[in-house]
């Protein structure tokens, strides 16, 4: 079950988007994890968690607090400079420039966990669809 859109943004509010998705969105392959050194260190988690997004899916509804990092040549780090969250991770190649790894605990909990009815059973929620990585682990020293 894949939903059409989701919000999300950081912790403060200053940062928001809206994605879209297109209907030929890779659900296999959008959800995926990594656990480089740079994903480690900025996080302070093992794991990273990210959905990878075509840039023409996200719309950015606020950007007041917006900023990136340039943390290695053409990658970028996207981060609220107000609150601190990271948001993204960008690869500005010249082939690569139609993507976005959004961090996937950047999605509203609307979308991850969803509503529940009376008797507290959830009445549907993405979690799986936006955060379950299918088998394409990162794990390197970068
Ligand atoms: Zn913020
Ligand atoms: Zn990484």
């Amino acid at each position: 079950m894949h939903p059409k859109l989701v919000t999300g943004g950081c912790v403060c509010g200053g940062v928001r988007y809206r994605i879209d998705f297109a209907p030929e969105h890779d659900w296999k392959r959008a959800p995926h994890t990594c656990q480089c050194t740079q994903c480690r260190k900025m996080s302070g988690a093992l794991v990273l968690h990210f959905h990878t997004v075509q840039t023409k899916e996200i719309t950015w509804v606020s950007k007041t607090t917006y900023a990136e990092y340039n943390s290695s040549a053409n990658f970028f780090r996207a981060f609220c400079k107000s609150c601190g969250s990271s948001i993204a991770w960008i690869d500005r190649s010249v082939d690569s420039d139609t993507e976005i790894e959004l961090m996937a605990g950047t999605f509203d909990e609307e979308f991850l966990v969803g509503d529940r009815d009376e008797k507290d059973k959830p009445l549907g929620a993405y979690a799986m669809a936006l955060g379950k990585s299918q088998g394409r682990p990162l794990l390197s020293q970068e």
